[in-house]
């Protein structure tokens, strides 16, 4: 116990020069992946929890420490906690939600919006969540040395295809979290992305300093910061994905402000989950909160039909009536767009 890391009284950003291993990378490695464990430490049943989780369950140290002991229903301990119900089979949850299933090019692109391309950096998060859409490609992180040093794209390559097509003008990181990569592995992809003349805006999908915060080092908010002090021609864009204002501890917060300093965009997505933050008082919070630090809300998402996410869905009526009575409680720029993804479909459709 003694040889644990204390996260509480971490500040945030950490130098990685100092260390071979990064602060994160050990957090990662440490977290909690046995659900029999999970329930031990917050002192809950584990009746209805599925002990041996085909899509593993994955719960870092600075996320645990976010859940209420004792509560069982806590919002950020149902976003983690396996339960049995995701066996569960409904017709119209699949395993491929959003079709992207064959869609990757050879380099790990996929193309399927107007003038943008994704790259997906990799299968490895630093949560695993139990609605995610890609929660059926076979994350790896259920060993405690499975550290994330794989680095299957190539970003020489990837460059290469954005040369030979100059209508992409926005490369999208996604994942997985694109900043389970290593510090050197990001700069690379960004530094070879900013080298294609057509590419204006390399945006960053994530959750990692929302789950751990000491994930933003001093090393990283470097060139993931404005373009013009950091000598890249492409604008960065980072959306974080955030679920609950609960999330949002002084640790996290204080990252938040350490990106922005770096004087990058920054946006926020949500998904709209059953018991966990469909309601109007903690929607409020959250994008209160958001906008507060300096984050503007980006999107509501409602939650793609994976299987095994049965439990978590909202209807689209509640998720509509919940973004008009916000409209009348927010400022306009603190309601995000409420959306869906649609197999096929050229972009999100917005529901509202
Ligand atoms: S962080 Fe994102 S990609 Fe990873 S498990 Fe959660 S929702 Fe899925």
């Amino acid at each position: 116990m003694n040889n644990k890391i204390k996260y509480n009284d971490l500040k945030t950003p950490v130098s990685i020069e100092e260390n071979r291993s990064p602060l994160w990378e050990k957090i990662f490695a440490e977290a909690v992946r046995d659900p029999e464990e999970l329930c031990r430490r917050l002192e809950i049943s584990d009746e209805n929890v599925d002990l041996n989780p085909t899509f593993s369950m994955l719960v870092p140290e600075p996320f645990l420490q976010r859940i209420k002991p004792k509560d069982p229903l806590d919002p950020l301990l149902l976003q983690v906690l396996p339960r049995k119900e995701e066996s569960v089979l409904i017709p119209g949850f699949t395993t491929d939600p959003v079709g992207e299933d064959g869609h990757l090019s050879p380099e790990g692109t996929l193309s399927k919006y107007h003038g943008r391309s994704l790259i997906v950096t990799g299968k490895r998060c630093g949560i695993h969540c139990r609605f995610c859409f890609r929660r059926h490609l076979s994350f790896p992180g259920t060993k405690k040395t499975d550290i994330p040093v794989c680095f299957a794209i190539d970003p020489e390559r990837i460059a290469a295809r954005f040369m030979a097509d100059p209508t992409i003008h926005e490369a999208i990181l996604s994942g997985g979290d694109p900043l389970m990569l290593s510090d050197r592995q990001l700069q690379d992809l960004i530094s070879h992305l900013d080298e294609v003349p057509s590419i204006k805006r390399i945006r960053i999908h994530t959750r990692m300093p929302i789950i751990i915060p000491q994930r933003l080092t001093e090393n990283l908010l470097r060139f993931l910061g404005n373009n013009k002090r950091y000598g890249r021609t492409a604008k960065m864009i980072v959306v974080l994905h955030v679920n609950h204002p609960n999330e949002l501890d002084s640790g996290v917060s204080r990252s938040i402000e350490n990106l922005i300093d770096s004087g990058g965009i920054l946006l926020s997505q949500t998904v709209l989950l059953q018991n966990v933050n469909d309601n109007l008082p903690i929607l409020s919070e959250l994008f209160e909160r958001l906008i507060d630090l300096g984050v503007i809300p980006y999107y509501l998402h409602q939650l793609d039909r994976v299987a095994g996410a049965t439990h978590f869905e909202v209807s689209t009526k509640k998720g509509g009536d919940l973004i008009t009575k916000l409209r009348t409680r927010l400022p306009g720029y603190a309601v995000p767009r409420y959306v869906r993804e649609i197999s096929g479909e050229p972009g999100k459709v917005v529901l509202k």
